[in-house]
């Protein structure tokens, strides 16, 4: 068989830990053999963002703006400890921040779902995938504490130094407290637009919800935004795809998610999707099974797991102890950018084998065959732990012969 040829690179972005040594187990034992890999290779591992400075993660954010697609393997975001035990210059951002910021990007974060897991809340046969916006209200807020007999006001001073006083409170006979959020127009129409166009793109209704009824300015914006955009730029494309936009109440949303079967992508605010989404996830089982894809409105795409880099398996591995790390979710990052990759260059074959690839591994789990986290949950009667490399190959050989 003759391997499959990329047209345009992939941007690659290696990691760090665990997660990076089955990241190279990815490629050499279920990739290359079948693909002549065209990947632009950005080292994000911790020792090469602080060799470059962290340029290297600037660098592979422009090159996926550039190419459109790229896969990313999970990364240490430096703590304390970690300046230390990498002898670090200093503590650089989240890689995951710095490239949101650079792509503009919404998170849309999906299980993948298998026989004989069966989600806490066992209607959900469906994924629900959620999308977060990453962007402002009470995580850049401004808050203080007030003292008894203080008056606390919104003020806005214009361009022309006009100002536009509210009370927000007397607090005459006790202490306080206060807080400021704000969002921008910008921000929450680029959410809208990367909501609408993943919708279109995996074909799933898109679910809003705000607090619209109380709070009739600043939610009732996002709401406006939303309708807008939809009405304007996606309601004909929507018709055509089969799909709805459906917006309600963040109370009625979660009565309705809960009783729902799932199938859908759930937008949030900022908070909502923080909370919800550990959540779902948790509902759904295991962080292993988490699949992540960051998504800016001009339709660039950036797929990774959702889980760290698993330090605690990456400790017991460099004392040479067998270690059994689930591989899913990165490898279905690197089968949605192949996928993504081939519809963009329009070469199907690369989108089949990323499809054949993603059915092999839930049919090798669906065999009984699986990594120690998903063993503790699946009620298959003839489970069968395996260790890291060897549940690679055992998707490697429900492949050949699908090939
Ligand atoms: P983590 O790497 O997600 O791991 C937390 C625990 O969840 C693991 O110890 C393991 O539990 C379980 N787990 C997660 N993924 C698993 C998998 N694929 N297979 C089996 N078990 C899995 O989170 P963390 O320990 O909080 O963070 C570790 C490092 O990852 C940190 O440096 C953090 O900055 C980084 N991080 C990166 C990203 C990203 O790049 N997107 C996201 C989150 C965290 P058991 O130990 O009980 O087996
Ligand atoms: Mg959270």
């Amino acid at each position: 068989m003759s391997k499959i040829k990329m047209v345009t690179p992939l941007v690659e972005m290696d990691g760090d830990e665990m997660t990076r040594i089955i990241w190279k187990m990815i490629k050499d034992i279920l990739l290359e053999p079948y693909i002549e890999l065209n990947t632009e290779y950005y080292d994000l591992g911790l020792v090469h963002r602080n060799e470059t400075n962290d340029q290297v993660t600037i660098d592979s954010a422009n090159a996926t703006k550039k190419y459109g697609v790229a896969v990313k393997c999970a990364t240490i975001t430096p703590n304390a400890q970690r300046m230390t035990e990498y002898d670090l210059k200093e503590m650089w951002k989240s890689p995951n921040g710095t490239i949101r910021a650079i792509l503009d990007g919404t998170v849309f974060r999906a299980p993948i779902i298998v026989k004989g897991i069966t989600p806490l809340i066992p209607t959900w046969t469906k994924p629900i995938t959620i999308a977060r916006h990453a962007y402002g209200d009470v995580y850049k807020n401004t808050e203080m504490r007030v003292s008894k007999g203080s008056k606390a006001e919104l003020v806005v001073t214009d361009e022309s130094g006009n100002e536009t006083r509210e009370t927000i409170h007397n607090f005459a006979d006790t202490d306080g407290i206060i807080q400021g959020l704000h969002n921008t127009d910008k921000s929450i129409s680029s959410f809208a637009r990367s909501c609408f166009n993943f919708a279109l793109d995996v074909k799933q209704d898109l679910w809003f919800a705000t607090k619209d009824t109380i709070s009739k300015k600043y939610d009732h914006r996002f709401k406006d935004i939303f309708q807008e955009i939809f009405d304007a730029e996606y309601a004909d494309k929507f018709k055509e795809a089969g799909i709805e936009y459906f917006y309600t109440l963040i109370d009625d949303a979660v009565a309705r998610v809960v009783r729902s079967e799932g199938g859908y992508i759930w937008a949030c605010k900022n908070y909502d999707g923080d909370v919800m989404s550990d959540m779902v996830a948790t509902a759904f089982g295991s962080l292993g099974m988490m699949t992540s894809v960051l998504v800016s409105p001009d339709g660039v795409y950036e797929y990774e797991a959702a889980h760290g880099t698993v330090t605690r398996h990456y400790y017991k591995h460099l004392k040479g102890e067998e270690t059994s790390t689930n591989s899913v979710a990165t490898l279905f990052a690197w089968t949605g950018a192949l996928r993504k990759r081939g519809q963009l260059d329009n070469t199907p074959e690369l989108s089949e084998f990323a499809d054949k690839l993603e059915k092999t591994t839930i049919q090798t789990i669906e065999d009984g065959v699986m990594t120690g986290d998903l063993v503790a949950l699946s009620k298959l009667p003839n489970k069968r732990k395996v260790n890291t490399e060897q549940f690679l190959s055992e998707i490697k050989e429900r492949l050949e012969k699908l090939l």
